[in-house]
Formats: structure tokens, sequence, C-alpha cells
């Protein structure tokens, strides 16, 4: 197989962080996805601003992404380079009230480490299975509270590697949205500001979010969460369900029979399965209440 253009020179740049034709697959908690042509984990700061300022100016598509957990990437793959934030960007510290963490760490590391520190604010995030810089940028939230609700600031990377600051007022949120999505900022770190609790009620509420989200989720399927978005004063859920959509399926993916929201991939769904889904879901909403349900999920990558 050829190799993708400019992979040589990103491996040279980067040694044992780069690789060609990756299957997006391993990287998505919904485990489809076609191969990214080039695929790289950098090993910290440094090499990540060596990355960009390499793919800055060349004309080479670069897409960041966390632990894929909101993510469908089409069967045809992403032709580009994609960027992972992982482990080398998971430290955690808390210092008081105030919790600075790297934008690969795990949102449930970093609730856990809040909790035993004795601080509050992130107990919705339980279950959450993204990244804290995942969640900053879709602005991820449950049980009536989002990331907005904590975010003081954020350290984000440009092109030209240089890092900069900004604060919580700068970044746009709104629901599952911030300006930094589809922006060709990277987030590096994410500093939230919590409130003093006893560890003993917060861990209590964490059980319990987590004890609702078991019962009301089909946990033991891969999926990316809830497909669409609410629409304003109703739940997609209940919609997909009325609509008489729960259980529907195409090839391997199925509407969840547990939550309607979720399309769950039973063993060998496609990116296609998934999007003829969608689509299905779509029109027969539409049909019976005359509303276009919006994609929660990003979709990456080429038919
Ligand atoms: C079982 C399950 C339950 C879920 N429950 C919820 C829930 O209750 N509430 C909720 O809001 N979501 C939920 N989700 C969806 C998902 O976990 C969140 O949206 C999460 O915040 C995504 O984080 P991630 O690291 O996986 O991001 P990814 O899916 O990897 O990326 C999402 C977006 O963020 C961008 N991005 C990621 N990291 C960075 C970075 N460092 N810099 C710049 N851009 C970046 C990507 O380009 C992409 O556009 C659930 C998903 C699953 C599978």
């Amino acid at each position: 197989m050829t190799l993708p253009i400019g992979f040589k020179e990103l491996n040279a740049l980067l040694p044992g962080q780069v690789k060609a034709n990756e299957p997006m697959a391993r990287h998505t908690t919904w485990r489809i996805g076609g191969p990214a042509d080039i695929f790289v984990e950098p090993a910290g700061v440094k090499e990540l601003a060596r990355l960009v300022t390499w793919v800055h100016g060349r004309d080479l598509p670069l897409y960041f992404i966390g632990n894929g957990s909101n993510l469908l990437v089409k069967d045809g793959g992403i032709r580009g380079i994609v960027v992972k934030i992982g482990r080398a960007f998971g430290k955690v510290q808390v210092q008081e009230t105030t919790l600075i963490a790297g934008a690969g760490a795990m949102l449930g590391v970093l609730a856990a480490a809040a909790q035993k520190s004795g601080v509050g604010g992130l107990e919705f995030a339980t279950g959450i299975p993204g990244t804290v810089g995942g969640a900053v940028v879709m602005n991820a939230g449950a049980n009536g509270s989002s990331m907005a609700d904590l975010v003081q600031e954020v350290m984000v990377m440009d092109l030209s590697g240089e890092l900069e600051r900004r604060n919580a007022g700068e970044l746009g949120f709104g629901y599952r949205t911030s300006n930094l999505l589809g922006s060709s900022l990277v987030v590096l770190e994410v500093t939230c500001r919590g409130v003093a609790r006893d560890p003993d009620q917060i861990r209590a509420d964490m059980e319990q979010y987590l004890a609702r989200r078991r019962a009301s989720q089909p946990l033991s399927y891969p999926s990316a969460g809830s497909v669409f978005k609410n629409p304003p004063g109703k739940t997609a859920g209940w919609l997909i369900e009325q609509a008489g959509c729960k259980g529907m399926r195409q090839g391997d993916a199925q509407v969840s029979l547990v939550h309607a929201n979720f399309i769950v991939n039973l063993g060998r769904a496609t990116a296609r399965d998934v999007q003829l889904l969608i689509h299905r879901v779509q029109q027969l909403v539409y049909e019976r209440f005359g509303i276009t349900l919006t994609l929660e999920v990003q979709v990456l990558g080429e038919d």
C-alpha cells in the first residue's frame, strides 16, 4: 500500500507517534469508521506544536479528537491528519476548589479527583465517556448542568503553535456547543471552578447518576450517546419513540430498545447503516411532529 502524502516527513518529525491508514473504528466508542490517512498521538505540547506548524501552510486537512465518544466517522475514512489528544495531555490537579485538567484527561477521572478532594460541581459528568477537551468543545452536560457552569478558562493552541488563554465568556457556550467546535484551535488545558462540598455527598450523587444511566442507557453496546439534540421543550428520545422508531434496524445499527435517542452497534454496523437509520428517524419524526431533529454527534470523513 502506498504511504499517504506527508507520512514520511511527519514520522521523522514525531517518531513513534504517527500511523498511516489507521482504522478510526479503533478510536470511536461506536467502533465504526474507515481509515484516517495519517493518525497522530503527540507525546506532548512541544510535539503538538511541531505538528501543527508543519501542517500550517500545507494543504492538508487537520482534525482533533479526544475519546471519539461523540463521533461518526464515515466508512471511506478521513483524508488528512487526525490528531488524538490523549494520555500525554491527561494531568489532573486540584487546588482548593479549582480543577485544572489536561484536555486528554478523561472527564470521569477529573470528576473522581474532584470528589476525593471535596470539590463539587462535576457530579453531573459521571458516566460521560469523553475527555475534558471534548467535553468543553461540546459543552457536555447532563442532569441539568453542563461544562459551561464550571469552566473558567481554557488554554488553546493555534495553527502557528502559539498558546493562548481564553476565558469562559469568550467560548460561546450553548446547548452542546461552543465556538471551539469546528474552529482550528486545539484545547490543551481546562480550568474549572467547583465548590467545597462533603465528599460523601458528592459520591452519593455520583452513584445515583450512574445508577440512573445504567437503568436508562444501553451501555452494553457500542454507541456515541445521544445521536440527536433535544429540540426546545421536547426530548429527542420521546419524539423518536412516539414516531415508532424504537428498535428500528439497518444492518447491525439499531435504534436502541432501551433509549430511543441512542443508536447502538450490534456488531458489524457501518457508518452507512447509521446514516441511513438517522435519515429514516429524521423522516418519521418530521412526518409525525413537523420537527427536524438535528445531530448532536459530529460527522467526519467521506463515504
Ligand atoms: C454512553 C455514552 C453516554 C454519553 N452521555 C453523554 C451525556 O450525558 N452528555 C453529553 O453531553 N454527552 C454524552 N455523550 C457524548 C460524549 O461523551 C460527549 O460529547 C463528550 O464530551 C465527547 O468527548 P470526546 O473526548 O469523546 O470528544 P470527541 O468525540 O473525540 O470529539 C467531539 C468534538 O470535540 C472536538 N474535540 C475533542 N477534543 C478536542 C480538543 N482537545 N481540542 C479541540 N477539539 C476537540 C472534536 O473535533 C469533535 O468535534 C455520551 C457518549 C456515550 C458513548
